[in-house]
Protein backbone atom coordinates (compact mmCIF):
# COMPACT_ATOMS: atom_id res chain seq x y z
CA UNK A 1 0.00 0.00 0.00
CA UNK A 2 1.38 3.71 -0.45
CA UNK A 3 2.43 5.72 2.20
CA UNK A 4 0.66 8.56 3.20
CA UNK A 5 2.63 11.76 3.34
CA UNK A 6 1.63 14.87 3.97
CA UNK A 7 3.13 18.54 2.40
CA UNK A 8 3.74 21.01 5.04
CA UNK A 9 5.22 24.29 3.60
CA UNK A 10 5.25 23.19 0.09
CA UNK A 11 4.19 26.68 -1.26
CA UNK A 12 7.12 28.43 0.48
CA UNK A 13 11.19 28.51 -1.61
CA UNK A 14 12.15 25.31 -0.11
CA UNK A 15 9.15 23.57 -0.45
CA UNK A 16 8.47 24.74 -4.08
CA UNK A 17 11.69 23.15 -5.38
CA UNK A 18 10.96 20.55 -3.33
CA UNK A 19 7.68 19.96 -5.65
CA UNK A 20 9.35 20.57 -8.17
CA UNK A 21 12.13 17.81 -7.87
CA UNK A 22 9.31 15.50 -6.87
CA UNK A 23 7.40 16.45 -10.39
CA UNK A 24 10.89 15.38 -12.54
CA UNK A 25 11.48 12.54 -10.57
CA UNK A 26 7.88 11.11 -11.10
CA UNK A 27 8.32 10.45 -7.22
CA UNK A 28 4.90 11.24 -6.60
CA UNK A 29 3.75 8.05 -8.28
CA UNK A 30 4.98 6.16 -5.50
CA UNK A 31 3.13 7.96 -2.60
CA UNK A 32 -0.48 8.90 -1.36
CA UNK A 33 0.02 12.80 -1.04
CA UNK A 34 -1.65 14.87 1.49
CA UNK A 35 -1.33 18.77 1.31
CA UNK A 36 -1.62 21.07 4.27
CA UNK A 37 -1.29 25.17 5.19
CA UNK A 38 -1.34 26.99 7.60
CA UNK A 39 -2.70 29.79 5.90
CA UNK A 40 -5.05 28.77 3.32
CA UNK A 41 -6.86 25.91 4.87
CA UNK A 42 -9.90 24.55 2.31
CA UNK A 43 -7.94 26.09 -0.58
CA UNK A 44 -7.82 23.83 -3.85
CA UNK A 45 -4.86 21.51 -3.82
CA UNK A 46 -1.67 22.80 -6.03
CA UNK A 47 -1.85 22.03 -9.46
CA UNK A 48 0.80 21.90 -11.86
CA UNK A 49 0.82 21.74 -16.14
CA UNK A 50 1.50 18.11 -16.09
CA UNK A 51 -0.13 16.90 -12.73
CA UNK A 52 -2.64 17.88 -10.39
CA UNK A 53 -3.72 16.62 -7.19
CA UNK A 54 -7.47 16.61 -6.40
CA UNK A 55 -8.94 18.02 -2.92
CA UNK A 56 -8.51 21.03 -0.84
CA UNK A 57 -5.93 21.82 2.13
CA UNK A 58 -6.41 20.53 5.01
CA UNK A 59 -4.83 22.54 8.37
CA UNK A 60 -1.33 22.09 9.50
CA UNK A 61 -2.33 22.71 12.87
CA UNK A 62 -5.09 19.76 12.75
CA UNK A 63 -3.09 17.31 15.06
CA UNK A 64 -5.66 14.40 14.34
CA UNK A 65 -5.49 15.00 10.72
CA UNK A 66 -1.89 14.78 11.20
CA UNK A 67 -1.56 11.35 13.02
CA UNK A 68 -3.36 9.72 9.90
CA UNK A 69 -0.23 10.20 8.04
CA UNK A 70 2.91 7.55 7.85
CA UNK A 71 5.36 10.85 6.64
CA UNK A 72 5.28 14.26 7.32
CA UNK A 73 7.83 16.36 5.07
CA UNK A 74 7.55 19.67 6.40
CA UNK A 75 9.54 22.68 5.06
CA UNK A 76 7.32 25.36 6.96
CA UNK A 77 10.23 26.76 8.97
CA UNK A 78 11.13 26.49 12.77
CA UNK A 79 7.65 28.37 14.37
CA UNK A 80 5.69 25.41 12.88
CA UNK A 81 8.19 22.52 14.01
CA UNK A 82 8.17 23.92 17.80
CA UNK A 83 4.62 24.36 17.88
CA UNK A 84 4.03 21.32 16.60
CA UNK A 85 6.12 18.60 16.52
CA UNK A 86 5.97 17.88 20.39
CA UNK A 87 2.32 17.80 20.57
CA UNK A 88 2.38 15.29 17.81
CA UNK A 89 5.35 13.07 19.16
CA UNK A 90 3.32 13.36 22.87
CA UNK A 91 0.32 12.06 21.06
CA UNK A 92 1.77 8.96 20.39
CA UNK A 93 1.73 9.63 16.75
CA UNK A 94 5.13 7.23 15.92
CA UNK A 95 5.71 8.57 11.93
CA UNK A 96 8.61 9.35 10.04
CA UNK A 97 9.09 13.36 10.47
CA UNK A 98 11.29 14.95 8.16
CA UNK A 99 12.22 18.88 8.41
CA UNK A 100 13.95 21.52 6.25
CA UNK A 101 14.12 23.92 9.97
CA UNK A 102 17.03 23.65 12.24
CA UNK A 103 15.41 23.03 15.14
CA UNK A 104 15.64 19.47 15.51
CA UNK A 105 18.97 19.14 13.77
CA UNK A 106 20.92 18.27 17.09
CA UNK A 107 18.71 16.26 19.07
CA UNK A 108 19.89 12.98 20.36
CA UNK A 109 16.74 11.20 18.89
CA UNK A 110 17.08 12.39 14.77
CA UNK A 111 19.64 12.52 12.21
CA UNK A 112 20.68 15.19 9.92
CA UNK A 113 20.54 13.56 6.53
CA UNK A 114 22.66 14.46 3.64
CA UNK A 115 23.12 10.63 1.88
CA UNK A 116 25.76 11.01 -0.60
CA UNK A 117 28.06 12.01 3.18
CA UNK A 118 26.32 9.72 5.22
CA UNK A 119 24.37 6.99 3.68
CA UNK A 120 25.50 4.63 5.96
CA UNK A 121 24.35 6.39 8.97
CA UNK A 122 20.94 7.03 7.29
CA UNK A 123 20.47 3.21 6.69
CA UNK A 124 21.76 2.53 10.16
CA UNK A 125 19.65 5.12 11.82
CA UNK A 126 16.03 3.55 10.00
CA UNK A 127 16.87 -0.08 11.20
CA UNK A 128 17.33 1.25 14.52
CA UNK A 129 14.34 3.03 14.67
CA UNK A 130 14.91 6.43 14.46
CA UNK A 131 12.01 8.45 13.09
CA UNK A 132 12.95 12.21 12.82
CA UNK A 133 15.35 13.28 9.80
CA UNK A 134 16.24 16.82 9.04
CA UNK A 135 17.92 18.65 6.13
CA UNK A 136 21.12 20.19 7.23
CA UNK A 137 22.10 24.07 7.55
CA UNK A 138 22.67 24.79 3.76
CA UNK A 139 26.21 25.89 3.70
CA UNK A 140 27.12 23.06 6.06
CA UNK A 141 25.26 20.65 2.82
CA UNK A 142 26.99 22.45 0.28
CA UNK A 143 30.31 22.72 2.33
CA UNK A 144 30.16 19.14 3.02
CA UNK A 145 28.98 17.85 -0.95
CA UNK A 146 31.92 19.99 -2.40
CA UNK A 147 34.77 18.98 -0.21
CA UNK A 148 33.25 15.46 0.25
CA UNK A 149 36.48 13.57 -0.61
CA UNK A 150 39.22 15.60 2.04
CA UNK A 151 36.11 14.68 4.83
CA UNK A 152 35.79 11.31 3.59
CA UNK A 153 39.47 10.56 3.61
CA UNK A 154 39.91 12.16 6.73
CA UNK A 155 42.54 14.75 5.07
CA UNK A 156 41.31 17.89 6.94
CA UNK A 157 42.80 18.95 10.73
CA UNK A 158 40.67 21.97 10.03
CA UNK A 159 38.61 24.86 7.81
CA UNK A 160 37.84 28.96 8.21
CA UNK A 161 35.49 29.89 6.11
CA UNK A 162 33.87 32.96 4.53
CA UNK A 163 30.30 32.66 3.00
CA UNK A 164 28.51 35.08 0.84
CA UNK A 165 25.33 33.78 1.15
CA UNK A 166 22.19 34.35 -1.52
CA UNK A 167 19.07 36.87 -0.28
CA UNK A 168 16.64 33.72 -1.04
CA UNK A 169 18.38 32.17 1.32
CA UNK A 170 16.17 33.35 4.29
CA UNK A 171 12.97 33.32 2.44
CA UNK A 172 10.37 34.20 -0.10
CA UNK A 173 9.59 37.87 2.20
CA UNK A 174 13.41 38.55 1.89
CA UNK A 175 13.74 37.94 -1.77
CA UNK A 176 10.95 40.08 -2.57
CA UNK A 177 12.51 43.03 -0.52
CA UNK A 178 15.66 42.52 -2.15
CA UNK A 179 13.58 43.27 -5.40
CA UNK A 180 11.73 46.18 -3.54
CA UNK A 181 15.01 47.61 -2.25
CA UNK A 182 16.40 47.19 -6.41
CA UNK A 183 12.75 49.21 -7.42
CA UNK A 184 13.44 51.72 -4.91
CA UNK A 185 17.02 52.66 -6.06
CA UNK A 186 15.65 52.53 -9.62
CA UNK A 187 13.15 55.28 -9.49
CA UNK A 188 16.52 57.08 -9.45
CA UNK A 189 18.77 55.73 -11.93
CA UNK A 190 15.88 55.25 -14.48
CA UNK A 191 15.93 59.04 -14.72
CA UNK A 192 17.41 60.58 -18.05
CA UNK A 193 19.38 63.13 -16.17
CA UNK A 194 20.85 60.66 -13.58
CA UNK A 195 24.03 59.44 -16.25
CA UNK A 196 24.36 63.15 -16.93
CA UNK A 197 25.49 63.56 -13.41
CA UNK A 198 29.52 63.80 -12.33
CA UNK A 199 29.80 60.27 -11.36
CA UNK A 200 30.74 61.33 -7.52
CA UNK A 201 27.36 62.84 -7.54
CA UNK A 202 25.39 59.94 -8.61
CA UNK A 203 27.73 57.71 -5.97
CA UNK A 204 26.33 60.50 -3.53
CA UNK A 205 22.81 60.40 -4.24
CA UNK A 206 22.38 56.48 -4.24
CA UNK A 207 23.73 56.22 -1.03
CA UNK A 208 21.39 59.14 0.08
CA UNK A 209 18.59 56.95 -1.16
CA UNK A 210 19.66 53.90 0.23
CA UNK A 211 20.32 55.70 3.78
CA UNK A 212 16.49 57.04 3.29
CA UNK A 213 14.37 56.02 5.98
CA UNK A 214 11.76 54.78 3.33
CA UNK A 215 13.95 52.39 2.26
CA UNK A 216 12.54 48.88 2.09
CA UNK A 217 14.80 47.20 4.94
CA UNK A 218 11.79 45.72 7.32
CA UNK A 219 13.26 42.00 7.36
CA UNK A 220 16.84 42.51 6.02
CA UNK A 221 16.91 46.02 8.83
CA UNK A 222 19.09 47.25 6.80
CA UNK A 223 20.17 47.56 2.88
CA UNK A 224 21.53 44.93 1.27
CA UNK A 225 21.91 46.13 -2.59
CA UNK A 226 24.93 47.83 -2.56
CA UNK A 227 25.83 46.54 0.57
CA UNK A 228 26.54 43.18 2.66
CA UNK A 229 25.42 41.82 6.05
CA UNK A 230 27.81 40.22 8.01
CA UNK A 231 25.57 38.55 10.47
CA UNK A 232 23.15 35.47 9.93
CA UNK A 233 20.96 34.51 12.32
CA UNK A 234 20.82 35.16 16.14
CA UNK A 235 23.10 35.80 18.25
CA UNK A 236 25.68 32.78 20.16
CA UNK A 237 26.83 34.03 23.54
CA UNK A 238 30.76 33.18 22.24
CA UNK A 239 30.71 35.97 19.65
CA UNK A 240 29.67 33.54 16.72
CA UNK A 241 26.28 33.89 15.12
CA UNK A 242 23.97 30.82 15.09
CA UNK A 243 24.80 30.42 11.34
CA UNK A 244 28.66 30.25 12.11
CA UNK A 245 28.03 27.70 14.98
CA UNK A 246 26.03 25.37 13.11
CA UNK A 247 29.07 24.81 10.43
CA UNK A 248 30.80 22.84 13.18
CA UNK A 249 28.30 21.50 15.24
CA UNK A 250 26.52 19.93 12.42
CA UNK A 251 29.63 19.29 10.03
CA UNK A 252 30.55 16.84 12.91
CA UNK A 253 26.84 15.27 13.57
CA UNK A 254 26.55 14.52 9.91
CA UNK A 255 29.64 12.69 10.47
CA UNK A 256 29.21 10.67 13.68
CA UNK A 257 32.22 12.20 14.98
CA UNK A 258 32.42 11.73 18.61
CA UNK A 259 34.35 15.08 20.77
CA UNK A 260 37.78 13.51 20.59
CA UNK A 261 37.68 13.00 16.91
CA UNK A 262 35.97 16.49 15.77
CA UNK A 263 37.17 18.53 13.04
CA UNK A 264 37.39 22.36 13.63
CA UNK A 265 34.98 24.40 11.51
CA UNK A 266 34.76 28.38 12.25
CA UNK A 267 34.81 31.67 9.90
CA UNK A 268 32.12 34.36 8.95
CA UNK A 269 28.44 34.09 7.64
CA UNK A 270 28.04 36.85 5.44
CA UNK A 271 24.73 37.70 3.75
CA UNK A 272 25.15 39.19 0.31
CA UNK A 273 22.81 40.32 -2.56
CA UNK A 274 23.27 37.31 -5.17
CA UNK A 275 19.98 36.05 -5.81
CA UNK A 276 19.74 32.24 -5.29
CA UNK A 277 22.81 29.97 -4.62
CA UNK A 278 25.14 30.41 -2.06
CA UNK A 279 28.92 30.67 -2.25
CA UNK A 280 32.02 29.96 0.26
CA UNK A 281 35.36 30.12 0.39
CA UNK A 282 38.26 28.33 2.29
CA UNK A 283 41.50 27.62 4.11
CA UNK A 284 41.93 24.20 4.82
CA UNK A 285 44.46 22.99 7.23
CA UNK A 286 45.03 19.48 5.92
CA UNK A 287 46.42 16.96 7.78
CA UNK A 288 49.39 15.98 5.53
CA UNK A 289 50.51 17.58 2.28
CA UNK A 290 49.09 16.14 -0.29
CA UNK A 291 50.14 17.07 -3.92
CA UNK A 292 47.30 19.33 -5.69
CA UNK A 293 46.58 16.87 -8.52
CA UNK A 294 46.05 14.32 -6.04
CA UNK A 295 43.94 16.43 -4.16
CA UNK A 296 41.70 17.43 -7.20
CA UNK A 297 41.24 14.01 -7.85
CA UNK A 298 39.96 12.81 -4.18
CA UNK A 299 37.31 15.54 -4.99
CA UNK A 300 36.19 15.09 -8.50
CA UNK A 301 35.92 11.10 -7.51
CA UNK A 302 33.90 11.62 -4.45
CA UNK A 303 29.94 12.08 -5.50
CA UNK A 304 29.10 12.80 -9.05
CA UNK A 305 27.65 16.12 -8.37
CA UNK A 306 31.13 18.02 -7.80
CA UNK A 307 32.85 19.21 -10.45
CA UNK A 308 36.97 20.05 -9.85
CA UNK A 309 37.08 24.06 -11.73
CA UNK A 310 40.49 24.78 -12.68
CA UNK A 311 42.06 27.65 -11.57
CA UNK A 312 41.96 30.18 -13.86
CA UNK A 313 39.99 33.41 -14.80
CA UNK A 314 38.02 32.46 -17.66
CA UNK A 315 36.65 28.70 -16.11
CA UNK A 316 36.80 30.66 -12.71
CA UNK A 317 34.31 33.31 -14.20
CA UNK A 318 32.43 30.52 -16.84
CA UNK A 319 31.20 28.18 -13.67
CA UNK A 320 32.23 29.03 -10.58
CA UNK A 321 29.58 31.92 -9.68
CA UNK A 322 26.27 31.80 -8.40
CA UNK A 323 24.54 32.75 -11.64
CA UNK A 324 26.19 29.77 -13.24
CA UNK A 325 25.04 27.46 -10.89
CA UNK A 326 21.36 28.57 -10.17
CA UNK A 327 18.97 25.69 -10.28
CA UNK A 328 20.71 22.88 -11.11
CA UNK A 329 22.40 19.98 -8.62
CA UNK A 330 26.00 20.95 -9.52
CA UNK A 331 28.85 21.44 -6.60
CA UNK A 332 31.41 23.39 -8.34
CA UNK A 333 35.14 23.54 -6.66
CA UNK A 334 37.68 25.70 -7.71
CA UNK A 335 40.31 28.15 -7.24
CA UNK A 336 42.48 25.34 -5.63
CA UNK A 337 45.90 26.16 -4.54
CA UNK A 338 48.22 25.67 -2.12
CA UNK A 339 48.41 29.03 -0.10
CA UNK A 340 52.13 30.68 0.67
CA UNK A 341 51.57 30.00 4.34
CA UNK A 342 52.70 26.47 3.87
CA UNK A 343 52.03 23.35 1.79
CA UNK A 344 49.31 21.60 4.16
CA UNK A 345 47.60 25.15 3.62
CA UNK A 346 44.55 24.98 0.91
CA UNK A 347 42.41 27.41 -0.61
CA UNK A 348 39.21 26.77 -2.43
CA UNK A 349 35.88 28.36 -3.28
CA UNK A 350 32.39 26.35 -4.12
CA UNK A 351 28.98 27.44 -5.24
CA UNK A 352 25.88 25.62 -4.54
CA UNK A 353 22.10 26.04 -5.05
CA UNK A 354 20.92 26.56 -1.47
CA UNK A 355 17.66 25.60 -2.60
CA UNK A 356 18.09 22.28 -4.12
CA UNK A 357 21.92 20.39 -2.20
CA UNK A 358 21.42 23.14 0.20
CA UNK A 359 17.58 22.15 1.44
CA UNK A 360 14.86 20.07 -0.49
CA UNK A 361 17.41 17.95 -2.09
CA UNK A 362 18.69 16.08 0.79
CA UNK A 363 14.65 15.97 2.38
CA UNK A 364 13.50 14.21 -1.11
CA UNK A 365 16.20 11.21 -1.49
CA UNK A 366 15.67 10.91 2.81
CA UNK A 367 11.48 10.39 1.66
CA UNK A 368 12.64 7.95 -1.40
CA UNK A 369 14.79 5.70 1.23
CA UNK A 370 11.20 5.40 3.26
CA UNK A 371 9.18 4.38 0.55
P1 LIG B 1 9.48 30.69 3.06
O1 LIG B 1 9.76 30.87 1.62
O2 LIG B 1 9.36 31.92 3.90
O3 LIG B 1 8.14 29.80 3.21
C1 LIG B 1 7.62 29.33 4.46
C2 LIG B 1 6.11 29.42 4.46
O4 LIG B 1 5.68 30.78 4.46
C3 LIG B 1 5.38 28.86 3.27
O5 LIG B 1 5.33 27.46 3.30
C4 LIG B 1 4.00 29.49 3.37
O6 LIG B 1 3.19 28.72 4.29
C5 LIG B 1 4.31 30.83 4.01
N1 LIG B 1 4.16 31.97 3.10
C6 LIG B 1 3.63 33.15 3.47
N2 LIG B 1 3.64 34.01 2.43
C7 LIG B 1 4.17 33.36 1.38
C8 LIG B 1 4.42 33.73 0.03
N3 LIG B 1 4.12 34.95 -0.44
N4 LIG B 1 4.99 32.83 -0.80
C9 LIG B 1 5.31 31.61 -0.35
N5 LIG B 1 5.08 31.20 0.93
C10 LIG B 1 4.51 32.07 1.80
O7 LIG B 1 10.62 29.82 3.78
P2 LIG B 1 11.75 28.88 3.11
O8 LIG B 1 12.88 29.68 2.66
O9 LIG B 1 11.10 27.95 2.15
O10 LIG B 1 12.27 28.11 4.41
C11 LIG B 1 11.51 27.07 5.04
C12 LIG B 1 12.41 26.38 6.05
O11 LIG B 1 13.55 25.81 5.38
C13 LIG B 1 13.00 27.30 7.14
O12 LIG B 1 13.07 26.63 8.35
C14 LIG B 1 14.39 27.61 6.63
O13 LIG B 1 15.30 27.93 7.66
C15 LIG B 1 14.75 26.28 5.98
N6 LIG B 1 15.76 26.39 4.92
C16 LIG B 1 15.65 27.37 3.97
C17 LIG B 1 16.62 27.45 2.98
C18 LIG B 1 16.55 28.51 1.89
O14 LIG B 1 17.47 28.56 1.08
N7 LIG B 1 15.52 29.35 1.82
C19 LIG B 1 17.67 26.54 2.95
C20 LIG B 1 17.73 25.54 3.93
C21 LIG B 1 16.77 25.47 4.90
P3 LIG B 1 1.60 28.58 4.15
O15 LIG B 1 1.30 28.08 2.78
O16 LIG B 1 1.25 27.60 5.22
O17 LIG B 1 1.09 29.96 4.38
Amino acid sequence: MKKKVGFIGWRGMVGSVLLKRMLEEKDFLYIKSIFFSTSQIGEKNPKFSNFFFPGFLKDAYNIEELKKLDIIITCQGSLYTQKVFPILRASGWSGYWIDAAADLRMNKDSLIVLDPINHFHIKNAIRSGIKTFIGGNCTVSLMMLALGGLFRKNLIEWISFSTYQAASGAGSKYIKELLKQMNFLNQYLSKKSTFAQSILKIEKNVTNIIKDSNFPKKNFLIPLILNLIPWIDSNMSNGQSKEEWKMESETNKILSYQKNKRILVDGTCIRVSSLRCHSQSFVIKLKKNIDLNRIEEILSNDNKWVQVIPNNKESTLNELTPLSVTGTLKIPIGRLRKLSIGPKYLSAFTVGDQLLWGAAEPLRRMLKFLI
